[in-house]
């Protein structure tokens, strides 16, 4: 650190470097008061001295000393009215240790790459879908200075999202396209640029949630439409669209059930005949189809250009699942009413940053290319048992007797294909003597932090989601992770808990 830094160094003036105490036990300093105080509190080391430790002394040299000193007032208060209570007083040392967990954990927490053996591969909690590396260039390209919203040819403004848009258009045939920050975000600004304070007709069995608190009555409710719920769970006839539209109607809106199936005595009018009644009514049809599948077939998936062909009039999809890319939310449809939008406060509310355009153009214009299969989530989607038998069973072996191979089912994820399983070679471990929990936290402990999961008692890993250069990674992983008592591999020193 240093010295010298104004404000800074006058609040945090340089520590001692060297040891704790001279006579280096690391003990407490005894407090000189000629014998008469005994309250245990007292024999509690000084802050200086607890941030002379030389581990906490390393700590703030990488992190700053402001969490260091905090971890420590922390540590020391708690452990003065510990020993109120009648506690032992702990040492120096302990309490260094107790101070620099506390902050190793704090690093822990900050974001990094986890291999993912869970075989979900729009993996929600894991980030959804991983970058492709041409998207990862562009994302590092547009991290400093670019030209985000300036006209090179002409040394103007230029129209944020423009060369975005136009991919979109190219890659759905759609006559307008709008990126903004999420598809939360598009779902709020179209409802909120075409509908507030009027009604929005919407089939009950299309009320959905999903995760991450995404509960459609209460985006409307915030958005200030009003909604106005046709048919049942299970069945809404194209009559009761027709019952309900009316003289505050603004818009019809149609949502993908993206997580969930409706089977057996369920029916829904087809898209093209609630298209057909919103136009007889003069009313847009708003497509909310989440997943993003810009086109061709995939299960019971809609696709993008298959909605829009079918007559809708706005067609919202989230960047991050099926298309492959960064978090985004993607309106493509009429121009005069995307439009509106793209001049509506609400999108400068939830209009996408720097680097997600510069994702989404790089993986929109591998769709465009017919290079979907540079995409992470379409190799993994693509996989097929033949492709993964040959590595679980090399992971297997690397591991012994305590692993074995079996057949299953890898799920999309991230509200895509619902009830749709992908056939897979999975790798079951028998976690014993350690237990099943126990291997799985030994597995997120690890460097990096592998998530599999747990089925009847047994450790279970999918490699449709690993890229297979890792698969080495993930035996030394689970190798270390068995080993009874084993030491785990030493945690790579953490980014920190501070800015960096
Ligand atoms: C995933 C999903 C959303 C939310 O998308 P985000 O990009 O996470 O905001 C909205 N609607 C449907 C139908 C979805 O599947």
């Amino acid at each position: 650190m240093a010295a010298g830094r104004g404000v800074a160094a006058r609040l945090f003036p340089p520590l001692r470097r060297s040891g704790t105490h001279g006579d280096g036990t690391g003990a407490p300093r005894f407090v000189d008061n000629g014998g008469m105080d005994t309250d245990p509190r007292r024999l509690l080391p000084k802050v200086d001295v607890l941030l002379g430790h030389p581990s906490l002394v390393d700590r703030a040299a990488t992190w700053g000393q402001g969490p260091v000193l905090g971890a420590a007032r922390r540590a020391l208060d708690e452990s003065r009215r510990a020993a109120a209570g009648g506690a032992p007083v702990p040492g120096v040392d302990e309490l260094a240790a107790r101070v620099a967990g506390e902050l190793d954990a704090m690093a822990a927490r900050r974001t990094r790459a986890v291999l993912n053996a869970t075989g979900v591969v729009l993996h929600t909690n894991l980030g959804r879908a991983p970058l492709s590396p041409a998207a990862l260039a562009a994302v590092a390209e547009a991290a400093g200075y670019a030209n985000v919203e300036y006209d090179l040819a002409a040394g103007t403004r230029g129209r944020r999202g423009a060369a975005a848009e136009a991919l979109l258009r190219e890659a759905t045939g759609a006559e307008a396209a709008l990126a903004v920050n999420n598809a939360a975000g598009a779902l709020l600004l179209a409802l909120g640029g075409l509908a507030r304070g009027r009604e929005v007709v919407v089939s009950r069995g299309e009320l959905i949630e999903i995760g991450g608190e995404f509960r459609l009555p209460q985006i409307m409710e915030a958005a200030g439409v009003e909604l106005v719920e046709v048919g049942t769970t299970n069945r809404t006839h194209l009559r009761d669209y027709l019952g309900a539209l009316g003289e505050r109607t603004a818009l019809v809106l149609a949502v993908h059930p993206s997580n969930y199936r409706v089977e057996g005595f369920a029916t829904r009018p087809a898209l093209g005949e609630l298209a057909a009644l919103a136009r007889e009514h003069g009313l847009p049809l708003l497509h909310d189809v989440g997943s993003g599948l810009l086109a061709g077939e995939l299960g019971a998936e809609p696709s993008v250009t298959g909605s829009l062909r079918a007559g809708a009039d706005l067609v919202l999809f989230s960047g991050d699942k099926l298309l492959g890319g960064p978090q985004a939310g993607l309106l493509v449809g009429r121009a005069e009413l995307v439009g509106r939008l793209a001049r509506h406060p609400i999108a400068r509310a939830v209009r996408a940053d720097k680097l997600t355009l510069a994702a989404l153009e790089a993986t929109l214009a591998a769709h465009v290319a017919g290079r979907r299969d540079e995409l992470p989530v379409w190799r993994a989607l693509l996989l097929g048992p033949e492709d993964l038998r040959p590595r679980a069973a090399a992971l297997a072996a690397a591991v012994g007797p305590a692993a074995s191979l079996r057949e299953g089912i890898s799920v999309a994820g991230g509200g895509s294909l619902p009830g749709e399983g992908l056939p897979s070679v999975l790798v079951e471990v028998d976690p014993a003597p350690l237990g099943d929990a126990a291997v799985l936290a030994r597995l997120r402990a690890g460097d990096p932090p592998v998530v599999a999961r747990a089925e009847h008692g047994h450790v279970v890993l999918d490699l449709r989601t690993v890229p297979p250069e890792r698969d080495e990674q993930v035996a030394h992983a689970l190798l270390a992770a068995l080993r009874p008592g084993g030491q785990q591999a030493p945690p790579r020193t953490p980014p920190g808990p501070g800015g960096q």
